[in-house]
């Protein structure tokens, strides 16, 4: 992956927008296309017809496919009903990156619990969380495989993890019912703000978020940065990177702090190039000054 440096002597500083100018004061004024339902790799294409009809009934309208097996479908159109235009306008990707780059908000849907435990937030909170994030950034919803759901290194690419309390006896729903249950919270959600109007983490923030692009710029460089100075070993990784991701997940860290975390890494990096042409500098100097014989 190709990152953009940041320089040590040059670092970005963004300008400062106030989050007031992207408030919205009540259900009317929601902006919908801010949330973006994401299903990945989808085997059944009446399944993505069925959650292209089950988001036109909550107001939602972005649909990411990431790898569907097959699409588009007939099949999926039967079942969009009057949903069609939704599949029509369907974006189809190729990674899940692709899928939430630009979102300051992603959350992963899962039944399963896992061995490191990703920050977990019921189907109500994360309503309430995709309503109030998408007053200043895209929000995504995802949704994994009918067969395997989301694999750990997918929900770790999420800032949490919905899980929608089913009976512990059978908890893995049908893909477009959970659907459902998601888009049924924001809708819930939005029809609160006319009560109670949301208020987004950044809303009292003097920094933009930074976006899901920026922070995989940022794990990149990470990475190279421990390895760099052996502090990570690639080839026997643990669970150092997840465990980076997850604290850094929790932050929600925004663009400043993000650019003073890059330029710190670029200047471990800069310092181990010095060192290094200065040793073979010094290396080259001794064997100059070895007697000719
Ligand atoms: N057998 C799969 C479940 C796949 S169901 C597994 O073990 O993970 C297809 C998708 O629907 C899941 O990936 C998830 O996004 C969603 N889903 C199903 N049941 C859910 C639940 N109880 N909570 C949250 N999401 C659920």
């Amino acid at each position: 992956m190709n990152i953009p440096a940041v320089s040590p002597r040059q670092r970005i500083y963004p300008a400062i927008i106030p989050a007031s100018l992207f408030t919205s004061s009540d259900s009317k004024m929601f902006d919908f296309n801010q949330i973006c339902v994401v299903l990945v790799n989808t085997s059944h294409p009446g399944n993505i017809g069925a959650t292209a009809r089950a988001m036109k009934n909550m107001g939602l309208s972005k649909l990411t496919l990431v790898q569907p097996e097959d699409f588009p479908s007939g099949v999926a159109v039967g079942r969009a009903v009057s949903a069609v235009d939704i599949l029509d306008n369907a974006r189809v990707v190729s990674s899940l990156q692709e899928a939430v780059e630009g979102c300051g908000l992603v959350i992963g849907a899962s039944a399963r619990s896992r061995n490191i435990p990703w920050p977990m937030v019921s189907p109500e909170q994360c309503g309430e969380k995709a309503v109030a994030e998408a007053t200043v950034n895209k929000v995504a919803l995802v949704f994994g495989r009918e067969d395997a759901g989301l694999n750990n290194e997918e929900l770790q690419l999420c800032h949490f993890h919905v899980q929608i309390p089913a009976d512990p006896n059978y908890s893995s729903l049908n893909l477009s019912a959970a659907v459902m249950v998601v888009c049924y919270e924001v809708r819930k959600a939005v029809l609160a703000l006319d009560e109670r109007p949301a208020v987004a983490e950044d809303e009292h923030w003097d920094q933009e978020k930074a976006n899901s692009e920026q922070v995989e710029y940022f794990y990149v460089h990470l990475e190279r940065v421990m390895t760099a100075i052996k502090f990570h070993d690639p080839e026997n990784p643990r669970q150092l990177m997840p465990r980076m991701r997850r604290l850094f997940s929790r932050i929600r860290i925004d663009v400043m702090e993000m650019n003073i975390l890059r330029g710190i890494l670029s200047n471990i990096e800069y310092r181990l190039d010095s060192e290094k042409k200065l040793n073979a500098q010094l290396e080259g100097n001794e064997t100059d000054e070895e007697p000719q014989p």
